[in-house]
């Protein structure tokens, strides 16, 4: 369950605002919509990574205290991390080339089966 990062309520994930403390926690009332909010005294955009790619014009950049666009840094390593479908796909292809060779002698046998009728 999260908690409210003001009171440490705990919210329902669907939570528009705090029931204890009425702190916003949804950008324009839609649970959809997460509201990211610096700790007090302290930005966003440092550690956006539309701020160090240069390509956020918000106008609040960059002492952004709330954002709904926010996007840890580190989320970037993450996705560099994350593999794609043809990685994916790769290996489980090298994971399963034998029982690739049996399905493949299979299908041959089976077309020429088909093709001597
Ligand atoms: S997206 Fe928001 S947090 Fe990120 S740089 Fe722009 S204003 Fe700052
Ligand atoms: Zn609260």
């Amino acid at each position: 369950m999260p908690t409210c990062p003001r009171c440490q309520a705990t919210l329902e994930a669907t939570a528009l605002q705090c029931p204890r403390c009425q702190l916003i926690l949804k950008a324009h009332g839609h649970p959809g919509i997460p509201l990211h909010r610096a700790e007090v005294g302290d930005t966003l955009c440092p550690t956006c990574r539309y701020h160090a790619d240069d390509s956020c014009n918000f106008p609040q950049r960059p002492q952004a205290q709330t954002c709904t666009l926010y996007r840890l840094l580190q989320d970037e390593a993450m996705d560099d991390l994350t593999p794609t479908r043809r990685e994916t796909l790769g290996r489980w292809l090298r994971r399963y080339q034998g029982l690739g060779a049996i399905l493949a002698l299979v299908l041959v046998s089976l077309m020429l089966v088909l093709l001597q009728r």
